[in-house]
């Protein structure tokens, strides 16, 4: 006979690229907020057993699981062992994404560059969310998890042009649809949906570009006149993950400073 599969007490957060950046503020975040976190990775296999190891020293629960969002079996793995390791999920947060390889100008754009931004930007995160509601709704409908939900990382590129990036921008715009689809799919289920759009935040995805940005951001570039770390996004998720928003589905938050915001 199978051993039974435990059962966490605390709410479960899957979120994905969780070794470096802004998932990993995320998982630190929801750990300190009372989650039992899953910090998937592609390559840093050390950098997220260091994230689970600062969750477990500060008294909470984490386990690192190496899985490429892009891939379909990947995914499956992925859903599979975060109910093998605490038998729920109550939050998917779907983070990992890549920018543009080599930023080229959109009239150079690549076919390959532009199918392996789109598998783990869109496809990743939609395919993933499908299967992680596929394991929420028994759980949902025999009152063992309730109050969960999906919250979508894209970027202040789902709105603003950036014409040496047009593959990444499209899938972070994708992604704004792909919430609401998801939201209003899932309102009957209870379970709720989220957009958070962070703006130009210090991590290893801007580090090439930080000079340029500097410099926007010193002649005004949003309101606020500072680079946006990733625990100010986390912030956010750790708002929504924890009910600050129970009438809200299909909403987009923005942590940009003001970007968003038109001036004339
Ligand atoms: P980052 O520093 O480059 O970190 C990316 C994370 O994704 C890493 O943990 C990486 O883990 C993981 N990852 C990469 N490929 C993966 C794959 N195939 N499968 C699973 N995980 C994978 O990026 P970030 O700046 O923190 O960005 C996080 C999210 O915020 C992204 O959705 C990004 O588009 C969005 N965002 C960032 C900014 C910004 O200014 N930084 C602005 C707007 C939106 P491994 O090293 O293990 O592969």
């Amino acid at each position: 006979m199978n051993p039974p599969t435990p059962f966490s007490v605390r709410p479960v957060a899957l979120v994905t690229g969780a070794s470096r950046g802004i998932g990993r503020a995320i998982a630190l975040g929801l750990a300190r907020a009372g989650f039992a976190v899953v910090v998937n990775y592609s390559a840093s296999e050390a950098a997220a057993r260091e994230v689970c190891e600062s969750i477990v020293a500060a008294g909470g629960t984490a386990v690192a699981v190496g899985a490429d969002v892009s891939q379909s079996l990947d995914r499956k793995k992925l859903i599979a062992a975060t109910i093998e390791a605490y038998g729920r999920l109550d939050l998917l947060v779907n983070n990992a994404a890549i920018t543009s390889p080599g930023r080229l100008d959109l009239l150079a754009a690549t076919e390959e560059n532009w199918d392996r931004v789109f598998a783990l930007n869109l496809k990743g995160p939609f395919f993933l969310s499908q299967a992680a509601v596929a394991r929420m709704l028994p759980l949902i409908h025999s009152g063992k998890i309730s109050g969960a939900k999906i919250i979508n990382i894209s970027s202040i590129s789902a709105f603003a042009i950036s014409t040496d990036r047009a593959d990444y921008c499209l899938t972070k715009a994708a992604l704004g649809m792909m919430t609401g689809l998801f939201a209003a799919r899932l309102a009957d289920e209870k379970i709720q949906v989220f957009e958070v759009c962070p703006g130009l935040i210090a991590t290893d995805m801007t580090a090439s570009v930080q000079a340029k940005y500097d410099r926007q951001i010193a002649e005004g570039l949003m309101p606020m006149r500072r680079w946006g770390a990733p625990e100010d996004v986390a912030q956010a998720v750790v708002a929504i993950a924890t009910d600050a928003f129970p009438f809200s589905t299909g909403e987009r938050i923005h942590v940009d400073g003001g970007f968003h915001l038109r001036r004339l």
